[in-house]
């Protein structure tokens, strides 16, 4: 295929050493012979590709100098979109790279839409669909382990199982024309159907494995949504704090203060907990706080994992058992805070009422006892599983999607054959599979999807 050509600046926007404004298309090449002066004045069209040039950006009207550059030069379509890179490293800083940039603009190229480049390389075959979401995670990712699965991802490494599942359903659907095309021998029938449901267990079995790593996964991607509950003034606020060891949320003395629910990112262990900071949650007369408090029950249900303060230095108060029992069947780790007061609170109640959720000890005014916690929940999710690099994560809210489709209608195939229905029915169940499958890996999407998910991606990618 054949595009206009496209730019944009490439690097983070800010102060850098370094930024790069990157074209890309069949004039990417012209385009910069026409802004740029080499020491020797070489033709850039003429020279290797894959190769670096050390020169000038001049305006060619004026013959004025714009920046001195080093500028990549990569043919396609050994390049990311397939076609003609050129990419012009310039010197950091916003007014530097603006005025590359409109250079590059007046001399031919078109400002690139977010997601332009890889949208390119998916429609060039460069890249399928799964692998081009994968860039759009990378560019996200919150911890090393998050970046790993992308990684993993934009490698291929879901495209291929995807593929060889497509592939295993393909070779169903032929074994059924077979029977059709040849309804007269009986024994055909009587392996076909054996045959269609060995196989699609199998597709179906995968299936399942992928859907498996889901939650996992889209705790990698989205980050692992935590509530810090507690009665006012236990040490919520506090916690948060040591947890993100920035103090963004509001810690104060007054009881029931902090009304606003407040988010933060926070890298335990390579897992990204997504911090909620709640108002109290108990039964109150006043107004303000009654709207914190709502609000804080809806987000207790979405909970991944709870956080219960307790004082150590109080004793358990109905409002506490109340609390865990609004969590019970929920994961949740009991903190008792405080630990530097005297203790006031009754062990073996607490124990009682944690069941086998585990409790830790903290001062978090001495700072004490927030590693242990950070030990607990990090064990909590991720024992064991997540350390072996080579599990097929999917994290991708579309992708889970469309396999809980897949599972359904493969299930569909599996108990037709089993109730021996005509073969062309169980047909259709198996190309829908088939068909559901390639949406992942986009080949068999409608461009309409292909345009709003590329419009997701950063400018610049
Ligand atoms: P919240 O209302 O549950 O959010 O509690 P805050 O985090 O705002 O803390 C309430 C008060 O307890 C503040 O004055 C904190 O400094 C104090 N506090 C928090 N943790 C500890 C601790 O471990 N020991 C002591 N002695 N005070 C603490
Ligand atoms: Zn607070």
């Amino acid at each position: 295929m054949e595009f206009d050509t496209i730019t944009a600046i490439s690097t983070p926007m800010g102060e850098g050493a370094i930024a790069i404004v990157r074209l890309s298309g069949s004039e990417a090449i012209s385009i910069a012979d026409q802004i740029f002066r080499s020491p020797g004045n070489k033709n850039l069209s003429s020279q290797v590709s894959h190769t670096i040039h050390y020169g000038h950006l001049i305006e060619p009207e004026s013959g004025e100098v714009v920046e001195e550059v080093m500028l990549s030069l990569m043919k396609g379509p050994k390049t990311f979109t397939r076609e003609d890179v050129v990419e012009i490293n310039c010197h950091g800083g916003i007014i530097t790279v603006n005025r590359v940039l409109q250079l590059v603009l007046r001399h031919g190229a078109r400002l690139a839409e977010p997601g332009e480049f890889t949208k390119r390389a998916f429609l060039n075959g460069r890249i399928d669909l799964s692998q081009a979401e994968a860039v759009m995670d990378l560019i996200r990712a919150k911890t090393d382990r998050a970046m790993n699965v992308a990684l993993g991802q934009m490698d291929g490494k879901l495209s291929r199982l995807i593929a060889s599942l497509r592939q295993a359903l393909l070779e169903t659907l032929a074994q059924v024309e077979v029977n059709i095309d040849y309804p007269e021998y009986d024994d055909v029938e009587e392996m076909t159907l054996p045959m269609i449901i060995e196989k699609s267990s199998w597709v179906k079995q995968e299936i399942e494995g992928l859907l498996r790593t889901s939650s996992q996964g889209k705790i990698l991607r989205e980050g692992l949504s935590t509530v810090i509950i507690g009665r006012p003034n236990v040490g919520k606020s506090s916690l948060l704090n040591s947890l993100v060891q920035e103090n963004k949320a509001i810690v104060t003395d007054v009881a029931g203060t902090t009304r606003d629910i407040i988010e933060e990112y926070v890298n335990v262990r390579g897992v990204p907990l997504k911090l909620v900071d709640t108002a109290g949650i108990r039964e109150t007369e006043d107004i303000v706080e009654r709207i914190g408090v709502e609000r804080s029950r809806q987000v207790l249900k979405q909970a991944d994992l709870i956080l219960l303060v307790l004082n150590h230095s109080d004793e358990l108060t109905p409002e506490d058992v109340r609390l865990f029992e609004a969590i019970e069947g929920m994961d949740f780790i009991v903190v008792i805070n405080k630990t530097d007061l005297e203790k006031k609170i009754d062990s073996q109640h607490v124990e009682e009422l944690a069941g086998n959720r585990k409790i830790v000890t903290t001062s978090l005014l001495q700072e004490e006892g927030v590693d242990q916690l950070e030990e607990a929940i990090a064990s909590l999710f991720f024992e064991g599983s997540l350390e072996s690099g080579d599990l097929t994560y999917v994290s991708n809210a579309r992708h889970i999607a469309l396999l809980h489709q897949a599972k359904q209608t493969i299930e569909d195939a599996i108990d037709a054959a089993h109730a021996a229905v005509p073969i062309d029915m169980i047909q259709i169940d198996v190309t829908r599979t088939w068909e559901i499958l390639g949406e992942i890996t986009g080949d068999t999407v409608e461009e309409s999807l292909i345009d709003q998910l590329f419009s997701q991606f950063c400018l610049g990618k």
